[in-house]
């Protein structure tokens, strides 16, 4: 994705801050302490809002660079490369990657596999950085298809193995999510009250703004470069989470191609979203049910939300209409 995109959701996703916060001047004298890098293929920073030490922010970086290296399907170092191409010998992995394994293999079984967390060998397939992007074959698609299958994976403590010597993991739709928690539990262990986490536009807070009140997140105007918001939402200690396909996609002879895959087709994903934003507790499962909903559709993603507790949502779909769950 190109970087004008990506701070665009940086921009959007933070926009109320700035605009509508009232943020004091001792928040403001604070604001520089704060991580910005470009990490998991987008742009991060993570805001301290509070005092706090400056040897904080070295802790951040080594624990969100040990991810980036983690989750990568491409780095030869990380456990998911090792995992996709052992040919489907078992492989020992990190507490954390068999954690994301095992919430990812829930969430496909929730959708019944609309979700589907070993997509990657179609993922793989599909460029949307590149600056000439191309569609795959429909013979390499339909090839690739054919391995994915998440009852495949087999996952005992630490050891998984896949049935399928061409199968592959993908964590992408959850990694962000998962990661934004993590980085939350550090820094509320290093005694921060006040922090905004924004992994691309994937937004999580720590407690309420300085002034004791609600940050006020943007969710942003599908395909609007400016990163106007088409609403906001209002968190206190939560996560919202935003997948659509405004975010990674290209355009070829007239037809957009986005990021979000349906593993039946190899193609992407053919509904009347534009996109769906999911607010919870856990920064995790809102990654993973932003996309797990996006993949349902608007009627199965917003009755699965109206059933769950402490879930809410945002489906935005291509007449630019907002619609929310019950509780919000
Ligand atoms: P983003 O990564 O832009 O925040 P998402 O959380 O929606 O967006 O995740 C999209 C990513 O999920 C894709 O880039 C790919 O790595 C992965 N993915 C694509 N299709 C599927 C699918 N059907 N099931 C699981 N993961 C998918
Ligand atoms: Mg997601």
């Amino acid at each position: 994705m190109k970087c004008k995109k990506l701070l665009t959701l940086i921009t959007a996703a933070t926009l109320c801050l700035s605009g509508c916060s009232g943020i004091s001047r001792h928040a403001q004298a604070n604001q520089d302490l704060s991580y910005t890098d470009m990490l998991f293929d987008t742009v991060i920073k993570i805001q301290i809002l509070d005092s706090a030490d400056q040897n904080i922010l070295n802790g951040l970086k080594k624990l969100c660079q040990k991810y980036d290296t983690m989750f990568s399907t491409t780095n030869e170092d990380s456990d998911l490369y090792k995992l996709n191409h052992a040919g489907g010998a078992p492989v020992t992995v990190s507490d954390e990657t068999a954690d994301l394994i095992h919430e990812g293999i829930h969430y496909s079984e929730l959708s019944n596999g609309a979700f589907d967390i070993t997509i990657e060998p179609v993922s793989s397939l599909w460029d949307f950085k590149s600056e000439s992007p191309e569609v795959p074959s429909s013979e390499a698609i339909a090839e690739a298809v054919s391995h994915v299958d998440y009852t495949g994976i087999s996952l005992d403590g630490n050891t998984v193995s896949l049935a399928d010597p061409n199968a592959g993991i993908d964590l992408g739709a959850i990694a962000k999510g998962y990661i934004a928690d993590q980085v939350k539990t550090y820094l509320k262990s290093q005694g921060v009250r006040h922090a905004i986490i924004n992994l691309g536009g994937n937004v999580d807070v720590i407690g309420t703004k300085l002034d004791g009140s609600k940050y006020n997140i943007g969710i942003q105007k599908p395909f609007d470069e400016t990163g106007e918001a088409i609403t906001s939402v209002k968190l206190k200690d939560q996560t919202v989470v935003t997948s659509g396909i405004y975010e990674r996609y290209f355009k070829k002879d007239g037809k957009l191609y986005h990021h979000i895959l349906d593993p039946k087709t190899g193609y992407p994903c053919d509904n009347n979203l534009y996109s769906v934003s999911i607010i919870t507790d856990s920064s995790t499962e809102a990654d993973a049910l932003s996309t797990t909903c996006f993949l349902l559709g608007y009627e199965k993603g917003m009755k699965l939300i109206n059933e769950m507790n402490g879930v809410e949502a945002i489906f935005i779909t291509d007449d630019e209409e907002v619609h929310r769950s019950k509780g919000i």
